[in-house]
Parts: structure tokens; sequence; C-alpha cells
């Protein structure tokens, strides 16, 4: 544990301190922390071409602190542009409680900043909801189930909705963990996946992904929300993922970067710096992979879909 940071003055206009940023050794103010952070995220889309014109944005909004973030800065982008729209869709698993209040504030925000939000549950969509599934699929970790039904869903939705790009409201940190994840696991599909913008042209009907958040600090996102005076919903506990192997990394990278400071960052740098030649190697060797799902018409790289493996549709 580093010592706790005694507040000093902002380092550029000498104004109260706000947020100490470890990995820079400095103090910013809230005013100099908010600018800094939305540069940050307007630099990402603009240096790794996340918008292009006219563009029909979809944000995955959960009410949480990350997709809110998107939800806002993408908002005021888009709005500043005059030639593109955004929208909004949740996705309700069926997680009682905890679902239900974050989807009531996303409401709450869309409404608030005049944006169509569409809401769609597993239980309707699916026929059962995520606690049901789980329960039929034993050999499966939940927040696997849980992940793959959420992008299925997302992508349908927002391809009927004419989206051409969709949102995720993912971290720094959530890249770092997802690179150490496939690392560990091996899975070198998913891995030459990562990156700011997720395209798969050789997949008819995936709409492509972007991270305008990627540059970004977990621990920022909330401070950023909290010092605009934006509500968000709480992280909690999910009722269903309580111990995924994606938790118990996110804590070792989290004590990482408290001993030493920028690992996070050093861990992306890294994985931007090797990915370019993975990815040629990769997608070189994988032709004459199916493009869509033989039941669900789906765009997929397997015969049959993960999702029509889970709800056993066969
Ligand atoms: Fe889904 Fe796992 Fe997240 Fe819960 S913790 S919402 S099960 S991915
Ligand atoms: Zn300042
Ligand atoms: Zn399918």
């Amino acid at each position: 544990m580093l010592p706790k940071k005694k507040k000093e003055k902002c380092r550029y206009c000498k104004n109260e301190g706000y947020y100490f940023r470890p990995y820079e050794g400095y103090w910013l103010c809230k005013s100099c922390f908010i600018k800094s952070v939305e540069k940050r995220v307007y630099k990402n889309i603009r240096v790794n071409n996340l918008l292009g014109q006219k563009e029909n944005v979809c944000v995955a909004l959960s009410g949480g602190k990350d997709s809110t973030t998107t939800l806002y800065l993408l908002h005021r982008i888009i709005e500043k542009r005059g030639d593109s729209n955004i929208f909004a869709i949740s996705i309700d698993e069926g997680l009682g409680k905890y679902r239900k209040d974050s989807i009531s504030l996303a409401k709450k925000h869309c409404k608030k900043l005049g944006i169509e939000h569409y809401i769609y549950s597993f239980k309707k969509e699916f026929g059962k909801d995520l606690k049901q599934i789980v329960k039929e699929n034993k050999h499966i970790a939940p927040c696997t189930i849980c992940g793959v039904l959420r992008r299925y869903l997302l992508n349908k939705k927002a391809r009927e909705l004419g989206a051409t790009k969709i949102a995720l409201g993912l971290n720094l940190d959530d890249e770092a963990e997802s690179i150490f994840l496939n690392f560990v696991f091996g899975n070198l599909d998913r891995f030459v996946r990562l990156g700011p913008k997720i395209e798969n042209p050789a997949l008819k009907g995936f709409v492509p992904r972007i991270k305008p958040l990627r540059e970004l600090p977990n621990k920022e996102v909330e401070a950023y929300l909290k010092a605009r005076g934006i509500e968000f919903h709480p992280k909690g506990i999910c009722p269903v993922g309580k111990d995924s192997f994606r938790k118990t990394i996110r804590k070792s990278l989290q004590e990482w970067e408290e001993k030493y400071p920028g690992t996070t960052f050093q861990i992306v740098r890294f994985f931007d710096r090797i990915v370019g030649p993975v990815r040629k190697d990769y997608f070189g060797n994988i032709s004459g992979k199916y493009k869509t799902c033989k039941i669900c018409g789906e765009p997929s790289s397997r015969k049959i879909c993960k999702v029509c493996e889970i709800l056993k549709r066969y």
C-alpha cells in the first residue's frame, strides 16, 4: 500500500486539489480533472477513429458508472456534430432488484438528455431469465452465460434499430482484465478482438463496437461523475455471478496498481504494440469458418452459435 497522499494544490491552476493521479504523481482540481478526463476520451475517439460521419450510435446502458459516463460524453459529442444520432439499449437479465434499480436510473438519464431508450429482457426474448438458464447449464460459468446472451441480444436489437456502432462502457481496467483473462485461458479468438474498436466485417450482421473510455482508469470514471454531480448505480453484488475468475484478476490488478502505479496502462500499451501482427497471423489462419448460425441466423464463427447451444435450441 502506498502511503495516503496529503492533499496538494492543482498542478495546473493552483486551486484546491480534487483528485490525485498516482501514475502521474500530481493533484488536479475539480475543473482541471473534468477537462483532462474529457480530453482523454475525445482523443481516444479521434485517434482511433471510433466515430465516422452520420453514425447511429447505440449505447449499451446499464445505469452503472461506465455506461452512464459513455452516454453523457457521446451525447455531448453527437449533439455538437449534428450529423449523427444516439440511442440507448438496456438489457434486463433478470437479476431482481440489482438490475431493476440500475435500469430505472438509466431511464432517468435518457429522459433528461432526450435520448431514445429501449429495454429488452432475457425472459421475454429467450423465454427464461438468467437464473433459470444458469441452473440448466451448470457446466458453464454464470458470467460466461450472461455475457454471451447479453452480447447476442444487444447486437441483434441494435442492428434491427439501425445502429452503425455499439458503444460499450469499458474502461482501462476492464480492458487490462480482458487482456489477462484471455491470455491466462489461451483464448486467442477473444484476445485478438480486444482493442478500442471491434470490427468483424466477415461476420454478417455484426455491429462494430467502440470503447470511448478505454484510456480512463476505473477510479477516474467514478471521480468524474461525482465531480459533475451525475448520479450512477453503485456496483453492488450481482446475485448470480459472485465469484468469477475475472473478479480474481481484477483484485490482483488493483493490488499491482496500488503498489506500482501505471501497471494497468502498461499492460494495455503492451497489448496495443503486439496485437497487430498477432491479429494478422490469426485471421490469416481461420478461413472457412462459419459466418452465421445455422439455427438462429445470427452472426457466429461456429456452425451453431453459443446462444443456441446454451438455450438448447437444437
Ligand atoms: Fe452477468 Fe456476471 Fe455481471 Fe452478474 S457479474 S451481471 S452474472 S456478467
Ligand atoms: Zn486546476
Ligand atoms: Zn444461434
